[in-house]
């Protein structure tokens, strides 16, 4: 199946702001296809961006049948624009389908509809220090019945919008809260999908800590409370000594990042050892109280790396580095946006230019 691309008239069509809010701004086009049950995928376009008309008993408005993903694309300062492993978002993505009952999308389709978009939008890829190109593919279940059960019907779309330095000066550490009543996600349920439901259900712990003055919250097992699982929208990494990096197994009810699997690839290239172990909360805070445990920091597409300089667990607040970004955060962090900017040399081939 091909992609049919009905642009705008280039008069008509714009290119980035240079003031925008991430999330809130998106490209002059979007990707869109639509999914039945005799004919399959089909309609696959990309058209100027619009709304979308649903049926108000579509299925994904009542029971959360979605999907999503989050990935972006690079521009270096040669003015080339790289995605950053994009088949890995497109196979997480047909992962969480399957999890959430919904059809595959065909990879290589996916990976064309989202070359194709940016080359079209490419105005759209900002160029400041640290900036990039965000782009949101998403399925959403669109039968018109509140019955429950699986939709037949799915409307797939890519959407993209400028997003710009995470940190303005520099990585900075950020406070964190344990959940120590809430949880995220139980092994067997759909925490390693990246499905809506998930964040909703988040969301009431979140604001309840920044209330208290953090900004994330970590999670920890739903069944005994006890181990380190991840922080919002972000994996966790624990720095041992300077030199030894580790982080929470995936345990089934974590969300795989590609960050996390960038990371752990990368860093024994750079000489530090890593480990995906099961992290006992306890134990994790008498080593950071007895500076075994030299920094701390979540991964993931949005910050990159993004240091943790406090901990709090029961109201006890545990300091890690004195607060301040930690070596190993700061060279891991230079070392993968280098590669994504096509600054540093990519010997695991995890760019791709897009060509325009
Ligand atoms: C997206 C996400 C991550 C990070 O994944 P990346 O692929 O590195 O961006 C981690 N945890 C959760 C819950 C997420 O939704």
């Amino acid at each position: 199946m091909s992609i049919t691309i009905q642009p705008l008239d280039v008069n008509q069509r714009r290119s980035c702001p240079e003031n925008f809010a991430f999330g809130t701004t998106f490209s002059d086009h979007m990707f869109t296809q639509e999914y039945d049950q005799t004919s399959g995928w089909n309609n696959a376009l990309i058209s100027p961006y619009h709304s979308l008309s649903l049926d108000p008993s579509a299925a994904v408005f009542h029971y959360s049948q979605e999907i999503f993903e989050g990935l972006k694309a690079y521009r270096s300062p040669t003015g080339v624009i790289n995605l950053f492993r994009p088949e890995e978002n497109i196979k997480r993505f047909n992962r969480s389908a399957n999890r959430m009952v919904m059809p595959q999308v065909d990879e290589a389709l996916h990976l064309d509809a989202i070359k194709s978009l940016i080359a079209l939008d490419h105005q759209w890829v900002p160029s400041q220090n640290g900036s990039s190109l965000y782009i949101r593919p998403t399925m959403i279940a669109t039968s018109p019945k509140l019955g429950l059960g699986a939709s037949s019907n799915y409307q797939h779309f890519i959407i993209c919008g400028p997003a710009g330095a995470y940190f303005k000066g520099g990585l900075e550490p950020i406070a964190v809260h344990v959940a120590d009543k809430y949880r995220r996600a139980v092994v067997g349920g759909v925490g390693e999908a990246k499905t809506g439901g998930n964040y909703a259900a988040s969301l009431y712990a979140s604001e309840d800590v920044v209330k208290k003055g953090y900004s994330q919250v970590l999670w920890l097992d739903a069944v005994e409370g006890r181990y380190v699982e991840e922080v919002g929208a972000m994996n966790i990494c624990f720095v041992y000594e300077g030199k030894r990096i580790v982080t929470p197994s995936l345990s089934g009810s974590i969300l795989p990042g590609v960050t996390r699997d960038s990371l752990l690839k990368l860093a024994p290239t750079l000489g530090y050892e890593v480990a995906e172990e099961r992290l006992d909360i306890e134990l994790i805070l008498a080593d950071i109280a007895s500076g075994k445990i030299t920094e701390v920091f979540g991964c993931g597409t949005a910050a990159v790396i993004s240091p943790v300089g406090v901990l709090c667990f029961k109201d006890k607040d545990y300091v890690v580095n004195n607060q301040k970004t930690g070596a190993v955060s700061k060279h891991l962090y230079d070392v993968l946006t280098g590669i994504q900017y096509g600054t540093h040399e990519d010997t695991f081939n995890w760019i791709q230019p897009v060509e325009i």
